[in-house]
């Protein structure tokens, strides 16, 4: 069982990653992220989800700097653009994000989304980038299975890491098991539904056997489904109740009904059709 929030998952190269941490899509760049990130971190968040199109990476650096923890027991994520993709060019992207982050290397580099033609070659420079120390482990982000088999075709290193939108109206059973059997743990973004979880009335109805909100029962939901989760908010109140998740179990026939909302519904692009 998952207990505390240092609670880390082992990769499948040895890195640790904390199964909780914070993400900071639509955090503003400048004052809302610093403060945000430091609220996190007092509240004992080591792990920050950012990337390069969140334009925020340089505040994501000042809040960790002004956090006060020592860099070595934080977890940052930052992740290769679109547009950025390319051998050459995710090399070059990776040195600005490292840049503005204002550090010597991040923790997790991912590829943002599985770009047509090019996602191959953009994967062997983050095997570059791996191999140079300078991020600890590598991934890629809304990849579904085909995607994955095509990267694992060619791959040297096979990714650690798949960031997923993952949630309880979007479980995908089989991109789990395809993880699970390449060793590749998965992360979930938008993991309580861009906030819809709070109002979800059969969440809202367990979760109070728990007595815990319905955003706390889907973070904790994640944990039980060993998926890491990345919850956004900038409020303090609120990035303190999506880490209190540690205390409490769902039983197997309450994982089973939050599992029973899958209705294959997504809040953000599909990664097989998105023009972006
Ligand atoms: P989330 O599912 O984390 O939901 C965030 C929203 O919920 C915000 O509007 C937030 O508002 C609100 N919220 C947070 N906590 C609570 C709470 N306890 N009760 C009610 N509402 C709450 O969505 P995201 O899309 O932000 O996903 C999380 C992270 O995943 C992102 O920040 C990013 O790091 C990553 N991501 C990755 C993607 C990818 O393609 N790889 C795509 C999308 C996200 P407020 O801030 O005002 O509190």
């Amino acid at each position: 069982m998952i207990q505390g929030i240092d609670d880390c998952t082992t990769l499948a190269n040895g890195v640790e990653m904390p199964w909780l941490g914070l993400g900071v899509f639509r955090a503003s760049e400048g004052g809302e992220v610093e403060q945000a990130i430091q609220w996190a971190i007092e509240r004992g968040y080591r792990s920050i989800d950012t990337a390069t199109v969140y334009e925020n990476e340089e505040g994501v650096g000042e809040g960790v700097r002004r956090g006060g923890v020592p860099r070595d027991e934080l977890f940052i994520t930052t992740k290769v653009w679109n547009s950025d993709q390319g051998y050459d060019s995710t090399l070059k992207a990776f040195d600005a994000s490292l840049e503005r982050l204002g550090m010597e290397y991040v923790d997790l580099y991912l590829i943002h989304w599985p770009v047509a033609g090019k996602f191959k070659n953009t994967w062997r420079a983050l095997e570059e980038i791996y191999g140079s120390g300078k991020a600890k482990a590598i991934g890629v982000s809304n990849f579904l299975v085909p995607h994955l088999e095509d990267l694992l075709a060619d791959a040297k290193v096979v990714p650690m890491v798949n960031q997923v939108e993952f949630h309880p109206y979007l479980v995908q059973p089989e991109l789990l098991a395809f993880c699970d059997e390449h060793d590749i743990r998965v992360e979930a973004w938008s993991p309580i539904m861009k906030g819809r979880a709070a109002k979800e009335p059969t969440l809202t109805k367990l979760a109070a056997k728990y007595g815990k909100s319905a955003v706390q029962l889907v973070l904790r939901w994640d944990l039980q489904h060993e998926v890491v989760t990345i919850p956004k908010s900038v409020h303090r109140d609120r990035i303190a109740e999506n880490a209190d998740i540690f205390d409490f179990e769902i039983s197997n026939d309450d994982m089973e009904a939050i599992d029973g909302l899958d209705r294959g519904e997504r809040f953000g692009p599909d990664p097989n059709n998105f023009d972006f």
